[in-house]
C-alpha cells in the first residue's frame, strides 16, 4: 500500500527550481552578473602588486595604442566592485581580446586580478597594468586623445 508523503499541504504542487540561479558564463568572474554601474569617469584604484617596471611600461603602451577597450565597472554586494576590460592582442589583433578583471575593495584597493592570457600565472601581466593605467589616467587620456578619430 502506497501512501504519498504529506508535506502538510496536499494539493499544492511542489515548485522546485523556483530560485534557479542564472546560467554561469565566462563573463561572471567575480560572482556578479549585474549590469555595469560605470563605463566612464572611474575613480582611481590603488594596488600593492609588485609589477616589473617593464610590465608597467608595456601596460602604458597598450593604452597609447588604444588596445584597452570595453572597460566597465560592476558593483559586488554594494561595497566591493569588479572592473572588467578587454585588451586587444597585439600579436594577433583578429583573435578574441583578452579579458582582464580587477576586484576592488571598498577603498578601491585591488584585492585580486585575473586575465585570460597565458602570462597570467603570476597575476602580473601587462594587461593588468594596462587596465590599472587606463583607470588611473582615463581623464587625461580622454582629454589628450579626444577627437583623434
Ligand atoms: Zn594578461
Amino acid at each position: 500500500m502506497f501512501e504519498s508523503v504529506s508535506l502538510g499541504e496536499s494539493g499544492r504542487q511542489p515548485t522546485t527550481g523556483k530560485r534557479r540561479p542564472p546560467p554561469i558564463d565566462s563573463a561572471t568572474i567575480g560572482g556578479s552578473s549585474n549590469p555595469p554601474v560605470l563605463e566612464t569617469g572611474f575613480k582611481k584604484v590603488l594596488h600593492s602588486i609588485e609589477f616589473q617596471p617593464q610590465t608597467v611600461q608595456k601596460g602604458k603602451l597598450l593604452n597609447e595604442t588604444n588596445d584597452v577597450i570595453n572597460v566597465k565597472e560592476f558593483g559586488i554586494n554594494g561595497t566591493r566592485c569588479r572592473i572588467e576590460a578587454r585588451v586587444i592582442r597585439q600579436t594577433s589583433v583578429n583573435s578574441t581580446p583578452y579579458t582582464t578583471n580587477l576586484i576592488l575593495d571598498s577603498s578601491r584597493n585591488v584585492t585580486s586580478v585575473s586575465c585570460t592570457c597565458v602570462y597570467n600565472k603570476s597575476g602580473k601581466c601587462k594587461h593588468i597594468t594596462a587596465v590599472i593605467y587606463y583607470i588611473n589616467n582615463e581623464q587625461s587620456l580622454s582629454k589628450t586623445n579626444f577627437g583623434q578619430q
